[in-house]
Formats: C-alpha cells, structure tokens, sequence
C-alpha cells in the first residue's frame, strides 16, 4: 500500500497515511486513510480527478510508472483529443501537439490512471494498451 506522511489534525503527530486510487462508475478517484497511533483520531478522505503530485508520486513509487500506448496511430485525433482534455484538463494545442508529433506514448503516471484512459479512448474506438514504462519513476 502507497503511502505519505502527514500530521494529525487532532495531536500534531506524524502518522503515514494510506493513499490510494481506483475507478468507480468510470470516475477516476484517488483516497488518503489515516489513524493516529498516539490519539486514535482516524481520518478518510477521497476525490475526484487526478490526485496531488504527493499523492501520485507515492503510488508510482509503490506500483511503478505505467504508460498507455495507441495501439496505431488513429486517423481520428478530434476524438483522442477530445477525451485527453476532458479527462486531464489539458488544453487542445497541447492534446493535439502531442498527437501531431506521431507519440504513441500518450500518458504516463499510475497504472489505475492509464487503464482508466484505456477504457475512455475505447469508448471512442480508440484502441491502446497499457504497459510498464521504461523509464523509472
Ligand atoms: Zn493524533
């Protein structure tokens, strides 16, 4: 389990906290889980997106850096376009240079991340794999 360091809102101590992300009704949502070994004082929370730098870098140290791929580069980049920027709030010269420069690297971050990515692009026909990235975190 991925992990970051916080501090008790209630004692001020320095707790580890149980960090993690998963995809629920094709909402891609990250969650922190604490308990306080000095108070007891026990904390959760949960959002949705893409989680905080802290958050993400715990759980590519945890499981690794994963990319997604086009399978072939599409003749459609609209629509690829279209899912990146909803997806990922990036903005259309920036989802349409990186699909002009022919990368058939798209994404890189968390596995849970690019199988989420996987199953929006599939939703436009687009086909991609996911795949462990070569470059280390
Ligand atoms: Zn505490």
């Amino acid at each position: 389990m991925a992990q970051i360091v916080q501090s008790c809102d209630s004692c001020d101590a320095t707790v580890l906290a149980e960090v993690d992300q998963t995809v629920i009704d094709g909402d891609l949502r990250w969650y922190v889980s604490l308990r306080c070994p000095n108070c007891g004082s026990a904390v959760e929370f949960d959002d949705i997106g893409l989680p905080p730098d802290e958050i993400r870098e715990s759980l590519i140290q945890c499981d690794g850096r994963w990319d997604l791929h086009l399978e072939r580069m599409p003749g459609d980049a609209a629509s690829i376009s279209q899912v990146l920027r909803s997806a990922l709030g990036w903005s259309l010269s920036d989802s349409l240079s990186r699909l002009k420069a022919g990368t058939v690297r798209i994404y890189s971050g968390t596995r849970v991340e690019c199988e989420w990515l996987k199953v929006r692009l599939r939703d436009v026909a687009v086909s991609s794999k996911v795949v462990r990235s070569a470059v280390h975190a």
